[in-house]
């Protein structure tokens, strides 16, 4: 074979050596990249998108070195990355007005944008001119396969939630750090989504840890699948997961619900199924600033509404939020000193039986007056008396309280309607209700059926054993059950037969629906059939018209509350009530 020994007439031997050495940078199996003197790329070749990740595009002019290094790692080893130890300098050209400093090769972890890491070789050259100016640098960089197998499980096992085996906090901070860092200069929008299940403390009470673990790992897998490569799914503990979402990503309307959806859907377990709901707190930058911290706090707020909301949704952080909270927290330190100093009393509100219009039972309600902050509704303050742990306490205090004034009823009347009283979940799932109700009949030498004990719906859904147990123990007792707030969660009939109910309170949403559609009339039909088909009682919460006391009654509603019959009274105005006339 016969070799042209002239190149083309049209190439000078320089052009020649450049058009080869960009070829040769086009299909080189490692990575080339060439920086301007502040670090920002200016050329990178296809080996080096391939291995970081990002489109030439993503990065020529855009992105500086750095960004594509952990950030932890980089913390610590900047000064090397710039000035690494040098193997040799060479003039470049003849005359020397360009030299070379090649730097040593060494290893450096790369972020790529789906947030995988590698564990890269890198080598980079400082070009400086005859006085010594940086004008730039040129690099080359390869993954070491074996080096990424070693590196691995060290590094997965620190950055991991090992049931998931998702990103744990300190990674997700670290990503969120750099996700915000880049919407600086991108000014993309960044949104921090966290997930935590509602009812996995339920769960792990009524069957153990290997079932709650069951689900979180059920429920990751499903929240992974949705999340796909474009947002990062990770653990900050137990069953909080937070997901950060960046660019158009962060736009959908319909995530959350579908992210709500995923979780709801029924999780296998064993022979059974398990039940789960979640809530999502939102929070995003810019609106947030760029401080992951501020970030996650906001998102927690909202989580926190949500959840105090009854769970099952997604809240977006807003700033009442933030007044909510402070008023929480104040409240919280106040309630403590409350319980000690007692500054609670009790309000009973009469329940009507309707065929007969005579009061035979009454509702105690808790009321809290502060001297400064003025009365605190129950609604607001024994949610936040059951998380701070005080409810047993407090719960312990209005039983008391109950029976004394039945005690008083009974002296001056000879006869006394059934106090009924609110018991919490906290209260019900503590082994020692029973024990602490027995005591007080006692204390006050009270027939066991001169009160009854009001749940809500919720509880029976735990199913739990303590629970049922302490139920059958308190119908032992002889003293009445009625599940409040009837219909506003699973309202399923069936459950009620596994339960020892007496009567069932219907929630005044129901009762509202009343007089708005014929759906309403047939809804409370059905309850009130099905309930006394079962022989338990049925009672109308929140009834405030004549005419739906007159719908109740002849809907064959046993008994009815609301404002229409009664407000809530005093303990001198309910003996106003219940005194004789004349
Ligand atoms: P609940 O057990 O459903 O109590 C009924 C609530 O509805 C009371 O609110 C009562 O004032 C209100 N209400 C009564 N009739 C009507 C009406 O016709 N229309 C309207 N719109 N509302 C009516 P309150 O006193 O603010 O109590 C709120 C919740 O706080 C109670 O709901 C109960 O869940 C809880 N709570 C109250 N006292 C206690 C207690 O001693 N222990 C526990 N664990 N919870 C309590
Ligand atoms: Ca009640
Ligand atoms: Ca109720």
């Amino acid at each position: 074979m016969q070799i042209d020994a002239q190149p083309p007439t049209a190439w000078s031997a320089q052009q020649l050596t450049v058009a080869a050495y960009r070829l040769a940078a086009q299909s080189a199996p490692c990575g080339i990249f060439m920086c301007d003197s502040r670090g920002v790329f200016t050329m990178v070749n296809p080996a080096y998108e391939r291995l970081t990740g990002y489109e030439a595009a993503q990065l020529v002019g855009k992105l500086c070195l750095d960004a594509l290094l952990d950030p932890s790692e980089l913390a610590l080893r900047r000064a090397e990355l710039w000035n690494p130890p040098v193997r040799d300098v060479v003039a470049v050209q003849p005359e020397g007005s360009l030299t070379a400093a090649h730097g040593m090769e060494a290893e450096w972890t790369y972020l790529r944008p789906n947030g995988m890491r590698a564990t890269v070789a890198q080598a980079l050259t400082r070009l400086c001119d005859a006085r010594g100016n940086i004008l730039g640098y040129v690099g080359t960089a390869f993954e070491n396969p074996r080096r990424q197998r070693d590196a691995l499980p060290l590094w997965h096992l620190l950055h991991h939630d090992p049931l998931t085996g998702l990103p744990n906090q300190e990674l997700l901070e670290e990503r969120l750090g750099l996700a915000l860092e880049r919407a600086r200069r991108t000014n993309e929008p960044v949104l921090l989504a966290l997930l935590e299940l509602d009812n996995l403390r339920t769960l792990r009470d009524s069957l153990g840890q290997a079932a709650a673990d069951a689900a979180v790992k059920h429920v990751a897998a499903r929240l992974k699948r949705l999340c796909g490569d474009d947002q990062l799914l990770g653990v900050m503990r137990g069953s909080l997961f937070a997901i950060i979402s960046t660019g158009h990503h962060t736009l959908a309307s319909d995530r959350e619900l579908a992210l709500l959806a995923e979780v709801s859907r029924p999780i296998p377990f064993i022979s059974s199924t398990l039940h789960m709901t979640a809530s999502i707190g939102v929070s995003s930058h810019p609106s947030a600033g760029s401080e992951p911290r501020a970030l996650f706090q906001r998102a927690l707020l909202a989580l926190n509404a949500a959840s105090r909301s009854g769970g099952g949704v997604a809240r977006h952080f807003d700033f009442g939020m933030q007044t909510q909270s402070a008023r929480r927290a104040h409240l919280e330190s106040l309630l403590r000193e409350a319980v000690d100093a007692r500054q609670f009393s009790l309000a009973y509100q009469p329940q009507i039986h309707l065929e007969s219009g005579r009061i035979t039972r009454t509702e105690t309600l808790l009321r809290w007056k502060h001297h400064q902050l003025g009365a605190i509704g129950p609604a607001e303050f024994v949610p936040m008396a059951e998380d701070l742990g005080l409810m047993e306490e407090l719960g312990a205090w209005v039983l008391d309280a109950a029976c004394q004034q039945v005690v008083r009823l009974l002296a001056k009347f000879g006869h006394a309607p059934c106090m009924a009283i609110n018991v919490s979940p906290a209260q019900l799932r503590d082994r020692k209700l029973s024990g602490v109700v027995a005591d007080a009949l006692e204390r006050w030498q009270l027939p066991p059926g001169s009160i009854e004990l009001e749940i809500t719906e919720g509880l029976l859904l735990d199913n739990t054993h303590q629970v049922i147990d302490t139920l059958h123990n308190l119908r032992k007792l002889g003293v009445e059950i009625a599940i409040d707030d009837f219909g506003t969660g699973y309202s399923s009939l069936a459950y009620l037969t596994r339960f020892p109910v007496n009567r069932i309170k219907i929630d005044r949403a129901l009762v509202r629906a009343l007089s708005s559609a014929q759906k309403g009339d047939a809804v409370i039909r059905a309850i009130i059939e099905m309930a006394h088909a079962l022989g338990i009682q049925v009672t109308a919460e929140g009834v405030e018209t004549a005419a739906h006391a007159r719908r109740l009654s002849e809907l064959g509603c046993d008994e009815a509350q609301g404002f229409w019959f009664s407000r809530p009274l005093t303990a001198q105005a309910l003996e106003n009530a219940l005194a004789p006339i004349g």
